[in-house]
């Protein structure tokens, strides 16, 4: 029997001393004043038992991880309709890039970049009645957690300084890619990304992505083939310009985002969440990324 417990731990001490942790993100003015000693693990066993160790019950910024989210909900709606505005292509470019949406006329490689999400948030402002609210209720309703929140600290913060999207935002407008007005669709994404959660809520929250759609009550919000799509796009575009070596080093899908945080999963075995803040140069959580490709080397699961 694998121990997980024993390897949660030894992962943690070894990591943990660390002298390089990376670089807390500063574009954001409040996530700068995350302590970058923060670690913490959380593995949901879809079987049942759970592990932690270290932070994992401290909330984070999920930033960029709402993409899968808030992409969920739209497919989930709008089925196949969603790739009329988007494609599913690896990007090869960091998360904000922009050259690349001019060239390809405002049409966003893939979901989980900046761009793309901007344009799924267009799409749920376009469809839900009380957008912010409705996007909250999804996500507290497949974590089956009321208590997850926006920090609207962290929200306006980006809002202040958040140039680079309202130029991608404003391309795919004057792209025709955009059905309302832009500071509205940012407010709306500004606010997704600000959702804060613990490593046991992140995991609880892709639950349904490595349960077949099903969440932890056993409602089913996704068919087995929407899942199956979504974990493919995270497996080829969650980690951005890293994505080839997250599926070399770890080989699971995954979604990582700028607050630290990392979540990956294997389909009907586990969902492990991992939160530090420091970033490697990608945007990515620099110990996070360390974290899981032990794991999945100590424990030889992977889905290759
Ligand atoms: N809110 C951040 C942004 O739009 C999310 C980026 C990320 O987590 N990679 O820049």
């Amino acid at each position: 029997m694998v121990d997980y417990q024993e390897i949660l731990n030894s992962i943690y001490a070894k990591l943990q001393k660390r002298v390089d942790k990376g670089k807390v993100a500063s574009y954001i003015p409040e996530l700068a004043n995350v302590p970058k000693e923060k670690f913490g693990i959380y593995l949901n066993r879809i079987k049942g038992e759970n592990y932690c160790v270290g932070d994992w019950e401290e909330p984070f910024s999920i930033q960029s991880i709402s993409k899968v989210l808030s992409f969920a909900l739209a497919f989930s709606k709008l089925k196949n309709q969603v790739f009329r505005r988007l494609d599913v292509e690896p990007s090869g470019n960091p998360f904000n890039h922009l050259s690349l949406l001019e060239m390809e006329n405002g049409i966003p490689r893939n979901p989980f970049i900046n761009s793309g999400a901007i344009v799924i948030a267009d799409m749920l402002l376009s469809m839900l009645d009380d957008p912010k609210n409705d996007f909250l209720a999804f996500v507290q309703g497949i974590t089956n957690d009321p208590t997850i929140q926006f920090n609207k600290t962290v929200a306006a913060s980006e809002a202040e300084t958040g140039y680079g999207n309202y130029a991608a935002a404003n391309l795919l407008k004057s792209f025709g890619n955009l059905e309302n007005d832009v500071d509205r669709v940012l407010d709306f994404y500004f606010h997704q990304c600000s959702i804060e959660m613990n490593c046991k809520q992140l995991s609880n929250a892709f639950y349904l992505f490595a349960n077949r759609g099903k969440c932890m009550q056993h409602t089913t919000h996704l068919s087995i083939n929407q899942v199956k799509r979504i974990n493919a796009i995270m497996l080829t575009c969650g980690f951005y310009d890293e994505a080839g070596e997250f599926a070399f080093e770890v080989g699971l899908p995954g979604k990582s985002g700028v607050g630290g945080g990392i979540v990956a999963l294997l389909p009907n075995e586990f969902v492990l969440s991992c939160w530090s803040p420091g970033l490697n140069e990608k945007g990515n959580s620099y110990l996070g990324m360390l974290a899981l490709e032990e794991f999945t080397t100590q424990t030889n699961l992977s889905i290759f």
